[in-house]
């Protein structure tokens, strides 16, 4: 795609990630190479909601000509570029709302534009994926940069060659061995990305779907359920890894428990071999996990352990957690 600015002037995308993905870092390279490599005037900034690993950003990037200054820093509503950092979204986020039908939908994920076509029906014209996680894992790197190579081999007016310093500016400093993987993830982002195009709906209008609540609808009282994190799916930010529980080899000591950021661990009362009174870990809600991997650390008999995240796993083996004060469910 060329560098075709809508009415206001102004080409504009937007990545839908989760907190912990580097979103806002790839939005930052993606300016700064328009900007050093096309000669465009550019701003990236980002809507975090709570600043927590888990929650979701959207980060916004603005191009346009070196003629016009950008002096709009108003959200991106209607992109010609929608890139979403994991197909998880899809469930929790209106993601592809206000995109163009003739723009560009960028996925993370090891599925063909074909198969997110049929699953989520998208209305746009040009569909591209890219299995960053696994491209990711490779060079024990973060998927961003992945992800910026499936944009940067769709967006033809940024110039490819301009990453490099980019990423040497991003991680140089503070991480000097990780310029050589990110940039070699760069590449096979660039390289391995998958690009479709499809048939949309005539009428070319921007798809838009409302949330049920804003601040004018919202109900009153207890905890307020779409505004807060606490029983969001958060396995969009796992970077591909998941602890694997041993039942086994517990001694329910709840060290897990305490490291684990985001309540993950399920318990019930029982009674031990001596017929005292006790908790039983019960297993581990992967809804919530975001494989940060502390637990598998402090783990003190290997009950705990790093595995490969594979398709479906999560699902089948997730321990469901209660809310018996959010739903009456015990
Ligand atoms: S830290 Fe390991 S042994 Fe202790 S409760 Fe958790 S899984 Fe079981
Ligand atoms: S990896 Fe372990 S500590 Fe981290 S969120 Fe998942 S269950 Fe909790």
């Amino acid at each position: 795609m060329q560098f075709i600015p809508n009415e206001q002037g102004f080409f504009e995308i937007r990545l839908e990630s989760i907190g912990g993905q580097g979103a806002y870092s790839a939005g930052q390279m993606l300016a700064e190479v328009g900007v050093s490599g096309s000669a465009l005037h550019a701003i990236c900034f980002a809507d975090y909601g709570s600043e927590k690993k888990g929650a979701p950003v959207k980060t916004f990037i603005r191009f346009a000509s070196n003629t016009m200054t950008i002096r709009n820093y108003s959200p991106v509503e209607f992109p010609q570029v929608v890139v979403v950092f994991h197909e998880q979204l899809f469930m929790t986020q209106p993601v592809t709302n206000g995109l163009d039908p003739e723009g560009i939908l960028i996925v993370n994920t090891p599925k063909t534009p074909q198969q997110i076509k049929d699953e989520f029906n998208p209305d746009v014209k040009t569909i591209v994926t890219v299995d960053g996680i696994s491209i990711a894992m490779g060079y024990k790197t973060k998927s961003n940069t992945a992800v910026l190579g499936a944009i940067f081999k769709v967006l033809e007016f940024l110039n490819p060659e301009y990453i490099e310093k980019s990423i040497e500016k991003m991680f140089g400093y503070k991480y000097p061995h990780l310029v050589g993987p990110n940039i070699d993830t760069f590449k096979d982002g660039m390289s391995q990305a998958q690009i479709a195009e499809f048939e949309v709906s005539t009428t070319q209008s921007r798809q838009t779907i409302e949330t049920p609540f804003g601040y004018e609808t919202q109900l009153l009282g207890g905890v307020i359920e779409g505004a807060n994190s606490f029983k969001k799916n958060l396995s969009a930010s796992r970077e591909g890894y998941l602890p694997e529980w041993i039942e086994s080899k517990c001694i329910h000591c709840s060290n897990c428990d305490n490291v684990c950021p985001d309540y993950c661990f399920v318990w019930e009362e029982g009674t031990d071999a001596r017929g005292r009174e006790a908790m039983f870990l019960k297993g581990i809600d992967y809804n919530y996990c975001k494989g940060c991997l502390k637990c598998v650390q402090v783990c003190p008999t290997s009950a705990l352990v790093d595995m490969v995240e594979t398709q479906g796993y999560a699902e089948a083996h997730r321990f469901e957690k209660s809310f018996p004060y959010l739903g009456g469910k015990k």
